[in-house]
């Protein structure tokens, strides 16, 4: 099994001095690119060679000691190949484009402004990382310091690779991909088929029969309260007023404790339905999915609309991309077959699972009940006729071919 490669963005804290450090760092890669792409252009037309990467580098290199022998600043030395990368994969992407007959965009000089800043190839290279669950993290960067950084601490088994410092609109940013080691995640037997549904969070069948129907959790649902009532009171505030500002930063301490609590619940119950399956079956996440909020579907529109659509709306009710994203990668892990089924063609919500009859349920119809004697709550009979779906798919693969 591979190895994962995941990037973790992190937001930075630089005080006044580390930002200035941070942007003459910044000038120094971008004077670099702008260097390296001219350097290129004139070797080539004056002696109709084109440089490659490693020439670049190893003039960079002779540069580096010309300028540390006069006493003048030189960045970390992966950091400016990194750069020098940069250049050579514009390059590479023009000579695709040309190959593809494609509009070819000839690599361009940067203007500063959107010149977005620098990465390091390798951890403990002229950056550190210092990620501490609890408090803050932090990252030392040559040439910077320690800068205090926050975002998702939940790497415990990442191994920090590579990382980017970043300069976007609203500040800076640490992008660091860590590698996941391939751990042997345990898989089940049963094959298993999930419907991502209105009135429970999910529902898992399975070829045995079983039949599973995950709730939101009651601390979701306790936070969601609580968070409607902070709502209230926030409404009734005159605006920026001292209470007014007091409630604010509790309803937003409150939104990332309850995105914290969702993700451990995700976590959780990905790993519970990955443990016990060998074929996990779902359909694929399409627009009736995601768009699932306060207003609901067509299918079933939701009700006190107006009231939800506020910040609570989709607390409960969160998108399933999360937690399908996490099914995927822990199925890889243990190496359960995942099986995507074509919602369009498939049409498990109007589809009976006994005798494959279609017919369209109403709004509010939560049963499905068929004239064949079938009947079910409707997210059981649609996770059942995803079910026989990948069932069937995997007796075709063992079936011999037809000669
Ligand atoms: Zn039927």
């Amino acid at each position: 099994m591979n190895s994962l490669i995941r990037k973790v963005q992190y937001k930075m804290y630089p005080n006044q001095a580390q930002l200035e450090s941070m942007e003459s760092l910044r000038v120094h890669h971008h004077q670099l690119y702008c260097w390296a792409l001219k350097d290129r252009i004139s070797t080539y037309k004056e002696f109709g060679y084109g440089l490659s990467f490693s020439d670049q580098c190893k003039i960079n290199t002779q540069y580096r000691q010309r300028r540390s022998a006069h006493g003048i600043f030189n960045a970390n030395a992966q950091s400016e190949q990194v750069t020098l990368k940069r250049v050579q994969l514009a390059f590479d992407g023009f000579f695709r484009r040309l190959k593809e007959n494609r509009k070819a965009g000839f690599p361009r000089f940067k203007q500063f402004e959107r010149f977005k800043g620098w990465g390091y190839k390798s951890h403990g290279d002229g950056w550190k990382l210092s990620l501490n669950p609890k408090k803050h993290g932090a990252v030392y960067l040559a040439d910077v310091g320690i800068v205090k950084i926050r975002g998702q601490a939940r790497n415990e088994r990442g191994v920090p690779k590579t990382a980017e410092v970043l300069k976007r609109q609203d500040g800076w940013y640490l992008s660091v991909s860590f590698e996941y080691p391939a751990i042997q995640r345990e898989a089940g037997n049963r094959a298993a088929a999930l419907d991502w549904g209105l009135e429970h969070y999910a529902t898992v069948v399975d070829d045995t029969g079983n039949v599973d129907q995950i709730d939101n959790p009651r601390y979701l649902r306790k936070s969601q309260e609580k968070l409607s009532e902070l709502q209230r009171e926030f409404a009734l505030c005159k605006k920026r007023s001292r209470e007014w500002k007091f409630l604010k930063s509790c309803i937003s301490r409150l939104h990332q404790k309850i995105g914290n609590q969702r993700k451990d619940f995700i976590h959780q119950k990905s790993a519970e339905i990955i443990s016990t399956s060998a074929i996990l079956a779902f359909e694929e996440l399409n627009t009736k999915n995601m768009t699932r909020s306060a207003k609901g579907t067509v299918e079933s529109p939701g009700k006190r609309v107006k009231q939800k659509s506020g910040l609570n709306k989709s607390i409960l009710d969160a998108s399933p991309a999360a937690f399908y994203a996490s099914l995927r990668y822990k199925a890889e892990d243990a190496g359960v077959l995942l099986e995507v089924a074509p919602t369009r063609k498939l049409k498990p919500s109007q589809t009976c699972p006994k005798c494959g009859s279609v017919k369209k349920k109403t709004l509010s119809e939560r049963t499905h009940s068929c004239e064949c004697g079938y009947s079910a709550p409707r997210d059981v009979a649609s996770a059942q006729v995803v079910l026989n779906w990948a069932l069937g798919n995997s007796q075709a693969r063992n079936e011999p071919v037809a000669a």
